[in-house]
């Protein structure tokens, strides 16, 4: 190879190198997994992200954090496939588009079904997958060739199989259930789908007349418009209060309706009266109470929410909220209300996509998932290991949700999305299939209307690990790559998501869908808030790649994702930090390549090392286990910086130092020095590249090892590189240099002036270090560099500064120690009162009551700060004597 392609440009330049690498990586097929194979398999499948989606930090985050587990798995020599593909996002994406229908005057219910879908068709060939190239700039190794979109074929074929598999194994059923309904999108939610807040409402306190006439029974309700809808009393069957009035009725006040009083278990005495108003359409536990006591159902809202023309003809058409003020107001007129707790706060269900309070509602017959059979397998996967949760402490909360779990209701009220496949006749059977039947299975007769309901979008997404390799067909890369490896997620989505692929896939495959489940924690601002419009501190991963580079910003995110924690800060400054980690590494390969003048990388024979490149190689060799080891694990940050801290601090900062002495000798020396140091950047290159794949890829060209490094081999261990003795001496070296260039730094030295030093070591140490006194003097400024090895004390004027390994001692002169005492004894008065001042604020009360958060926090790092600084004056002042 040739001295000139070997040259890099004198600055590194991400928006060149990136693009061409994006590219040339997939053009040339390295991506492209293969099946049936002989390697060992692994598989990741990207959690596909919603067609209408634009890549924002959380997907950059569970990207970076996959292609360095599928990049370090392709090195390693597996059958590696990353799986991409987007979701149809049902909501979503219908939203998206009947907005711009609106635009055009048009309302979708005029345009009809079949132009409708016609028309998101359209509108995702022209603007949806726009992420796809986000992830795609993100240098993501995904086997691009492989990509799937929820609603292509193959995806179609597999939900319609799960869904006729499910239904005649029973696991899918049609029934009047109350689902969670959203007025406002007036479509079904699952219990996933709805979040539970608190909001300050009312706690009303009525009565009902009992129909002889002989008494009433007080209610409490948050929502008293409701009692509309009451259709009975229920109270504890032990409950001695009401034992005689169990089976006699009350009065409703305004239609007259008798109205029963049951008894059931799930009340509770001693909450509020004891007795509760049971309005079984429009509340779970109610609904629960009616099914075992046969109360009937009496529905009194229409899908917005407005009371329907089941009730007292006053109320007709009113709004919920409109009805609770009516009903109030009714009660009070009839001297029926007792009571009015204002603001009562309690938690309430919302729509997680507008926001909504969510009406429990029977919205007619819908599509139900049993879970009874299902939610038991999946727990068992994860209790025995099957499954693994990293950190280990979600098993505990995945179990407690699938313990909690109900029937998950599948239909929505939509029109984008995969169609039930159940088809009705006119004599109300009902046909489930896969292929559009032509005839009736009951009945044979041929007119059929097909239920007009979507599937939730989650029921296609659970199938996501197989129904992406081919199933329900028997293919060569489901029985490759499945289950899958690893799943990496948030945990926003654990349940939504997650479980149920396990459902899913235990029972429609037969095993767990993959083995490790990783979940990292949401990206927060440095301050740790959620990153928001309103507080202008979202960064956006587009701009910061045009900024600094894609290797800037997987990098700093790499870094920031520890395990266990579950906040993942992130700041523009630290993905500026990474881009600077690149140039660094550029600069560094610049100078070794600038010396490499082998065509091979190999290392010098064992012989003619130095003691310095003995230290190197242990270094690197810990560097190389010690990334193992985190990533291993899952533990992203902690690989990211051992792999910083290697070549930042000992290969850049010590290594290159102490090596350009030898780079500047002999022949041989020369060489040797400089074949040593391109093995060590070659093989910390490769160590680097899944996290930072450009910048590496750019440099490690120039080794003329291969033809991409992202296909090339993962450093293996050199065990007889560890040199505890070699490490020892250097870190003795490293220890006296930083002494005395603190020393420079505290006491403003110039750094040109060169002066004598004594260094005091124990013997055997001093023997060891003394050959290394020129390089010493180098890194360390000295003129004259005299060993020690007993304790000799301090000589008339000379300041000493104490290092681990012992004591190194500086002439006097350099500086004036008068005006040094002086200055530091003033600043540390000064400091000192400042720090009274601030604790004292910090224990008062009643500031750290009424300060905002941030305020308080920012007091207490500064007290930290000045403490900190104190010890700081402390030790210096101790140093002159
Ligand atoms: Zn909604
Ligand atoms: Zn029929």
């Amino acid at each position: 190879m040739s001295e000139r392609t070997r040259e890099l440009s004198p600055r590194y330049e991400p928006g060149a190198v990136e693009p061409h690498w994006a590219k040339a990586w997939v053009d040339r097929g390295y991506f492209h997994a293969t099946s049936p194979s002989e390697r060992e398999p692994y598989c990741i499948v990207i959690p596909p992200p919603n067609v209408t989606g634009r890549l924002h930090v959380g997907h950059a985050l569970g990207r970076t954090l996959e292609d360095t587990l599928i990049r370090r798995a392709r090195m390693q020599g597996k059958e590696t496939l990353w799986l991409p593909g987007m979701d149809h996002a049902g909501i979503a994406t219908q939203v998206v588009v009947e907005r711009e229908l609106r635009k055009e005057g048009i309302d979708r219910r005029e345009l009809g079904r079949e132009a409708f879908i016609e028309r998101v068709w359209a509108w995702k060939e022209q603007y949806g997958g726009e992420i796809v190239d986000q992830i795609k700039r993100m240098g993501a190794s995904c086997d691009w060739e492989r990509q799937r979109f929820t609603m292509d074929e193959g995806l179609s074929l597999a939900v319609r199989t799960a869904f006729v598999r499910w239904y005649e194994q029973g696991f899918i059923y049609r029934g009047e259930r109350l689902v969670n309904w959203c007025p406002t999108d007036q479509t079904g939610l699952s219990d996933s789908e709805v979040e539970h807040e608190e909001v300050d409402g009312e706690l009303v306190t009525f009565r009902y007349p009992l129909s002889d006439g002989s008494g009433f029974v007080e209610v409490a309700t948050t929502r008293v418009e409701t009692m509309l809808g009451d259709t009975g009393i229920a109270v504890h069957p032990n409950d001695e209060r009401y034992r005689a009035l169990v089976g006699k009725t009350v009065r409703h006040p305004f239609d007259g309706r008798d109205i029963p009083i049951v008894a059931d278990a799930a009340v509770d005495p001693a909450f509020g009266t004891g007795a509760v108003k049971v309005t079984p359409a429009h509340d779970q536990t109610d609904f629960d109470i009616a099914q075992r006591t046969r109360l009937p159902l009496l529905n009194i809202f229409d899908a917005g929410a407005r009371i329907n023309a089941n009730v007292a003809e006053e109320f007709y058409g009113l709004g919920r909220y409109d009805a609770r003020e009516a009903v109030r107001e009714e009660l009070h007129k009839l001297e029926l209300l007792v009571r009015e707790e204002r603001p009562f706060r309690h938690a309430v269900g919302h729509c997680y996509r507008c926001h909504s309070e969510i009406e429990p509602w029977v919205s007619g017959l819908q599509w139900f998932v049993k879970v009874e059979g299902l939610k038991e397998t999946a727990k068992q996967a994860a209790l025995d290991g099957r499954v693994r949760f990293t950190p280990e402490r979600w098993t505990r909360s995945y179990v407690t949700w699938l313990d909690n779990l109900r029937d998950w209701n599948i239909s929505r009220q939509l029109w984008w999305g995969h169609r039930i496949p159940a088809w009705y006749c006119p004599d109300g059977h009902v046909t489930v299939a896969i292929e559009d039947p032509a005839a009736c299975s009951t009945c044979a007769g041929a007119e059929l209307e097909q239920d007009p309901d979507v599937l939730d979008t989650w029921f296609s997404s659970q199938l996501w690990p197989f129904s992406t390799l081919g199933w329900p067909d028997d293919t060569h890369d489901l029985r490759t790559f499945y289950p899958n490896t690893v799943l990496v997620t948030g945990y926003e989505i654990l349940y939504l998501w997650v479980a149920r692929m396990i459902m899913s896939g235990l029972s429609l495959v037969g095993d767990v869908p993959f083995r490790d489940v990783v979940i990292h924690g949401l990206v927060r601002d440095a301050h740790g808030r959620k990153m928001s419009k309103s507080l202008g501190n979202v960064i956006d991963p587009i701009e910061m790649i045009d900024r600094y580079g894609a290797d800037a910003l997987r990098f700093s995110l790499a870094r920031a994702a520890t395990g266990g924690q579950q906040d993942i800060p992130l700041s523009e400054d630290s993905i500026e930090g990474a881009r600077n980690f690149a140039n660094k590494i550029w600069n560094a390969a610049r100078l070794v390549l600038g010396a490499f003048e082998d065509d091979r990388v190999e290392l010098p024979p064992a012989e003619r090392r130095t003691l310095a490149e003995r230290w190197l190689l242990s270094r690197h060799q810990a560097c190389v286990a010690e990334v193992d080891a985190a990533l291993d694990a899952y533990l992203f940050a902690d690989a990211a910086q051992v792999i910083f801290r290697f070549l930042w601090s000992e290969f850049c900062d010590w290594g290159l130092e102490i090596e350009k002495g030898r780079l500047d000798g002999g022949p041989q020396e020369r060489s040797d020095a400089a074949a040593l140091l391109a093995w060590v950047l070659e093989r910390t290159l490769r160590l680097l590249h899944p996290i930072m794949p450009f910048v590496t890829e750019e440099i490690w060209q120039r080794f003329g090892q291969g033809a991409s490094i992202s296909v090339a081999a993962w450093p293996e261990h050199h065990a007889e590189h560890v040199d505890v003795d070699a490490e020892g001496v250097i870190e003795a070296v490293q220890e006296v240099v930083t002494a005395v260039r603190r020393f420079r730094a505290r006491h403003q030295v110039a750094p040109g002036r060169r002066f004598p030093a004594r260094v005091e070591l124990a013997r055997d140490l001093a023997q060891s270090v003394e050959p290394l006194a020129g390089r010493i003097e180098r890194l360390a400024g000295l003129e004259g560099l005299t060993f020690v090895d007993a304790p000799s004390g301090k000589l008339a004027g000379e300041t000493t500064v104490a290092v681990t390994v012992g004591v190194v001692y500086l002439p006097p002169g350099l500086f004036d120690v008068e005006a040094e005492r002086a200055r530091l004894t003033k600043e540390r008065a000064a400091l000192d009162a400042d720090l009274v001042r601030v604790r004292g604020k910090l224990g008062n009360d009643g500031f750290v009551a009424k300060a905002p958060p941030e305020v308080v926090a920012g007091e207490r790092e500064k007290a930290s700060r000045m403490a900190q600084r104190l010890a700081e004056i402390d030790a210096q002042l101790a140093e002159l004597g």
